[in-house]
């Protein structure tokens, strides 16, 4: 485990036992972990663009795992994305990894690992010794690429999320503290599809009049349109095809109501 390079997720070891899991499909507890594994190699803090999850995972898995319980389903449902529940609570954030980074960067330029300075400021250390920290502290980067986000001693089990905290949590960016801002924070993070190369990081109510810009808007609305109506559809045919719900998609005879995942009636597990 010590020099083994790769970065991990954390799940808690209670995650298969659940009540959120025992309640979805195994085709959908399944999901969920390749979700937060995506989320964490791609580093999006746990935000899934609808497009992507729906060239990923069937809408109804989605579906399913936004309904498995009444307050805190396991996916929350955006106009254009499924955000994981938690996801940051466990997981390492981007802010994080990025803030790591630039204080590992700042401490290279600064000329010491605090290892080698030992306990004092490494701004005593001189220029050579500086330039020679410097040097080891690239080569470290180089070999060991996000190594920093590794979790420590397996990290499952901390069902508050303090597995993953960084070791300077005062020095990293605040963190998001709710879904709206979180969802915020990603959406600013991320190319504006609504904007033309050129003007993608003005702030709002800045942007001139582009005609570029009005044509990225025009095309954006017409995909979402398109991506909105396909999953009209899908929904529709899928609900026409099951006789496990009624015309709106909930389970008949169920109080309170079910979400169907149109799929035949599995046995329940024996407990
Ligand atoms: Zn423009
Ligand atoms: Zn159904």
């Amino acid at each position: 485990m010590p020099h083994d390079p790769r970065v991990y997720a954390v799940i808690t070891h209670d995650f298969a036992d659940s009540p959120k899991m025992q309640v979805v499909s195994v085709e959908a507890r399944w999901a969920l972990l390749e979700m937060i594994l995506y989320s964490c190699r791609m580093q999006t803090d746990g935000v899934l663009s609808k497009r992507l999850a729906a060239a990923k995972w069937p809408l109804d898995v989605c579906l399913e795992l936004a309904s498995n319980d009444g307050e805190k389903p396991s996916l929350v449902e955006t106009e254009n994305e499924w955000i994981i529940h938690d996801f940051l609570e466990h997981q390492t954030s981007k802010a994080e990894i990025e803030a790591r980074r630039k204080q590992k960067q700042e401490a290279g330029r600064k000329g010491g690992l605090a290892k080698r300075a030992g306990k004092t400021t490494p701004a005593s250390r001189s220029q050579a010794g500086a330039k020679a920290s410097a040097k080891q502290t690239l080569k470290q980067k180089r070999s060991k690429p996000k190594a920093e986000i590794r979790n420590k001693k397996g990290g499952g089990g901390h069902e508050n999320g303090t597995a993953n905290a960084p070791e300077n949590s005062a020095e990293t960016t605040p963190q998001p503290q709710s879904l709206d801002e979180l969802a915020a924070a990603h959406a600013a993070s991320q190319p504006d599809p609504r904007r033309c190369p050129d003007h993608q990081h003005l702030a709002p109510g800045t942007v001139p009049k582009c005609g570029q810009c009005a044509e990225a808007r025009r095309a954006h609305d017409e995909r979402q349109e398109t991506t909105k109506a396909n999953e009209r559809k899908q929904r529709r045919q899928a609900i026409n095809n099951c006789d496990q719900c009624d015309e709106n998609g909930w389970v008949k005879g169920t109080n309170p109501a079910r979400r169907c995942t149109h799929k035949p009636p599995r046995k329940q597990p024996p407990f």
